[in-house]
């Protein structure tokens, strides 16, 4: 597909190319003047589109925030109405795709494939017919203080560019971990770019690590029960069977997302899951918007690599301009519904996922791979040949739901916890305030089995537990975050405040001080009122007693002891592992204040 462009471009034996007789042509993107081995940097990325939005009055360019380090966050809009804004572009009833490229700066293959994609829409106008019902935003570096982390030892798995940016961002998050917490600027701004265009499909471009296989490109879809099923319906039957077939007539071998059941071994099966909603494809699912993770192969090379991202883009904005009406009535009956579902009635939303036994089998496109001893591993190590081997392999794609919690009418934010206002309103959650104090019967819960991760993870301190429902009278003051669901981002808000979520706040850390005991009692003051409390409370004795008998460690550790005695006292604090929020699982009449 390139080689038409540039083929009055010859190599010298230095390995640069060099224009013949014809100047060479002013639209060659970086990577294209580079042999398609090296990819520009931020700066050049930024001129490229800055150039596209100057010569087409169907290009604009712009930002949608700043990284931490001071960079602007590039948005390259493409309108063949010069629709510009969401409300514009909602206006003119096109198919919004919103297409990002490094998330994880080092897998950069996306950024290289958008701006030839874009030249050839506005520019060249090969390709202009796929702005006929689509408007399309372009994220060319997402994760742009990592893109500046350069050097060629950044990726140990991959095959080009010659040099690459990093993973992580500057703050060492990485990005696709953070679509519900939003510790990121960088995410908090691309949730309110994601909420406020609402794209009808969002793409993520990656590179794989993993192991060997014949193919250039794999992705993921969500089709299992954690989408609305008329947008999991749309991405297994009209969506895939148009694209795939499209990528593999351009040339390219394409296959699921490989994630195996067991290392090493392919034949032992490959698990397609549900993908929680910490990453773009299991976030965009809570927004009841399909979205397409592409992951390119690591072992390709980057022009293969950058090529078969091109021409599966091509492929997606094609089926989009086909099936705009069908993208766009999937999506806005999904908000309905999880609109009519805040009702509460108490509908049933599933939080968690698990895989059944059930499998399919598929032809595997693989390599000859032997296992021998690794000499520095110790362990069995594959090894992999250049000669393709097919294998028939069980594909495990039986999603079940292991948790869900049925819909409340609203949960309850006490103020003093509103620093979660701002997390919640980045993913478009609406939320009220109480205008006067409510005395209510609500849901909440006490957690039991409280653990600490032992070490951060994404900057945080995750805590797990189990949870015992309780349901009690509480008063919450003036100023307490509603929490309604009967809006569109109700299922982020179910999945961001019930502990049952696997990304719920209180899982990610957001509540730690609640699980601190703040007031103790002396071992010399306790051996003296807890010989009075045990004495009133036969049962509790008893209890006291057995413990000592049945745990050693907890014999021997007097503070332990006292401890126990103190948490079952009268002087315990009641708020000691309560859940501060609150559901209010029927309509309840009241009084809010807009915020
Ligand atoms: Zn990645």
């Amino acid at each position: 597909m390139q080689s038409a462009r540039v083929a009055f471009l010859v190599l010298t034996t230095a390995g640069q190319l060099l224009a013949q007789s014809e100047p060479a042509d002013p639209w060659l993107t970086d990577y294209e003047r580079s042999g398609f081995v090296k990819t520009p940097r931020y700066a050049e990325t930024v001129a490229y589109c800055q150039r596209l939005a100057s010569h087409s009055p169907w290009v604009r360019y712009t930002l949608f925030g700043m990284s931490p380090q001071g960079r602007e966050l590039p948005l390259v809009i493409l309108s063949r109405d010069r629709a510009f804004t969401p409300a514009a572009a909602r206006r003119t009833g096109k198919a919004i795709i919103l297409i990002q490229s490094g998330i994880h700066a080092g897998e950069i293959d996306g950024k290289d494939a958008s701006l030839m994609l874009i030249r050839e829409l506005a520019i060249t106008k090969q390709q202009q017919r796929l702005l006929d019902h689509a408007i399309l935003l372009f994220v060319p570096i997402f994760n742009v203080d990592g893109h500046e982390r350069v050097s060629p030892y950044n990726r140990i798995n991959q095959n080009g560019p010659e040099e690459m940016g990093w993973r992580a961002t500057a703050q060492n998050l990485n990005l696709n971990r953070d679509y519900m917490k939003a510790d990121a600027p960088e995410m908090r701004a691309m949730l309110r770019l994601f909420t406020s265009w609402l794209p009808d499909l969002y793409v993520d471009c990656h590179v794989t690590d993993g192991m060997d296989f014949q193919y250039d490109v794999t992705y993921t879809v969500e089709t299992g029960p954690n989408i609305d099923t008329r947008v999991g319906r749309w991405l297994n039957d009209v969506f895939l069977p148009y694209v795939l077939p499209k990528v593999e007539a351009a040339g390219h071998k394409i296959f699921y997302y490989v994630s195996p059941r067991e290392d090493h071994d392919i034949t032992k099966g490959i698990n397609l899951t549900a993908t929680t909603p910490r990453f773009s494809t299991g976030y965009a699912a809570l927004q009841n918007r399909p979205a397409l993770l592409i992951e390119t192969h690591m072992l390709k090379p980057y022009r293969t690599r950058v090529e078969a991202t091109h021409d599966l883009l091509k492929a997606v904005i094609e089926l989009v301009n086909r099936e705009a009406g069908s993208l766009r009535t999937a999506v806005t009956g999904a908000d309905h519904a999880t609109i009519a579902g805040g009702d509460g009635s108490g509908q049933i939303l599933p939080l968690k996922f698990g895989l059944g036994p059930r499998s399919q089998p598929h032809t595997f496109l693989g390599v000859e791979t032997r296992l021998e001893p690794g000499e520095l591993s110790g362990a069995l190590c594959p090894v992999y040949s250049s000669r393709p081997q097919e294998f028939t392999v069980p594909v495990f794609d039986e999603i079940t739901v292991t948790d869900s919690v049925p819909i409340p009418f609203a949960y309850l934010i006490p103020p003093e916890w509103a620093a979660v206002q701002e997390v919640l309103q980045v993913h478009g959650i609406v939320l009220a305030r109480l205008a006067e104090s409510a005395t209510l019967e609500v849901e909440s819960c006490t957690f039991d089995n409280v653990n600490f991760s032992e070490r951060p993870y994404e900057g945080r301190q995750g805590v797990s537990f189990s949870t015992r429902p309780l349901r009690e009278m509480r008063t919450y003051p003036r100023g307490t975050l509603v929490v309604r669901t009967d809006q569109r981002a109700a299922k982020v808000a179910v999945n961001l405040l019930e502990p049952g979520g696997p990304d719920a706040l209180v899982r990610w850390g957001f509540f730690n001080a609640i699980f601190e005991e703040k007031e103790y009692s002396e071992t010399y003051v306790m051996e003296k009122v807890g010989k009075r409390f045990l004495a009133d409370n036969p049962a509790l004795k008893q209890e006291f007693e057995k413990k000592i008998k049945d745990d050693p460690a907890f014999a021997a550790n007097p503070r332990a002891r006292i401890n126990w005695l103190y948490l079952r006292s009268p002087w315990a604090d009641p708020w000691l592992n309560k859940y501060p929020i609150a559901r209010l699982p029927k309509p309840v009449a009241l009084r809010t204040a807009k915020l």
